[in-house]
């Protein structure tokens, strides 16, 4: 067993598991989104990201970091929410119609996107080539090009003769999970559901983690 601090209190978790699940575990929120149970970890969005303590403090993604011995953790600091706000305001300048952005974006307090609005209807999550080679050992799909121009796709833009047709790709998505249809975009937020509404503090707070929308207690 590893023994490591999280938001300053002291867990053992099975070597071999990440931080983010030794947080799990503890019943602490970490917002995710290329994470995906049952598939391999990417720590491609960095949604997850938290503090690593020591003589130089860094933010790494937490999906991806293996418990060490004597981690010091925080999940929630100033540094930590600031980050993970800029990384959803980026991704929403990619995907401004998905209700999975625009909802984590309310929950957190983005309350614009400073980034230039390029629709691409994906943020390279990668949860769908993951799954395609994953769980339905097809390989259909993947990533295609570099940079600015890389996107998923099939070879030659066909239908891959290795598809299964199970429609797990889009099930998984993210982006393509639930659009946002209210169509009234302002700086990049949609407040088709109130997503504008200051973000409260629950009254009781102490510190979870969690974000209290307009309407109650959220998790997300
Ligand atoms: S529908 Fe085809 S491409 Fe999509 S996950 Fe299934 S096998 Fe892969
Ligand atoms: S299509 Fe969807 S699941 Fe696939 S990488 Fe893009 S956002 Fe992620």
């Amino acid at each position: 067993m590893i023994e490591l601090s999280i938001d300053g209190v002291k867990t053992r978790v099975e070597e071999g598991a990440t931080v983010l699940d030794a947080a799990r575990t503890m019943g602490i929120v970490i917002p995710t989104l290329c994470h995906y149970p049952g598939l391999s970890n990417y720590g491609e969005c960095r949604v997850c990201m938290v503090e690593v303590k020591g003589k130089k403090s860094s933010l790494e993604a937490s999906c991806t970091m293996p418990v060490e011995p004597g981690l010091e953790i925080v999940t929630n600091s100033p540094r930590v929410r600031k980050a993970r706000k800029m990384v959803v305001e980026l991704l929403l300048s990619a995907c401004p119609k998905s209700k999975k952005l625009q909802d984590l974006a309310a929950a957190m307090g983005v309350n614009q996107v400073r980034f230039k609005i390029k629709e691409k209807n994906c943020i390279l999550c990668g949860r769908c080539v993951r799954y395609c080679e994953e769980q339905m050992q097809s390989g259909g799909i993947g990533f295609i090009g570099r940079g600015t121009g890389r996107k998923v796709g099939t070879a030659f833009g066909e239908m891959p003769k290795e598809c299964r047709h199970c429609g797990g790709c889009e099930w998984v998505c993210p982006v393509c999970e639930q659009a946002c249809n209210a169509n009234s975009l302002v700086n990049g937020i949609c407040g088709g559901c109130l997503n504008l509404a200051v973000v409260e503090t629950c009254p009781v707070c102490v510190k979870c983690s969690e974000a209290v929308g307009p309407r109650g207690h959220k998790t997300y």
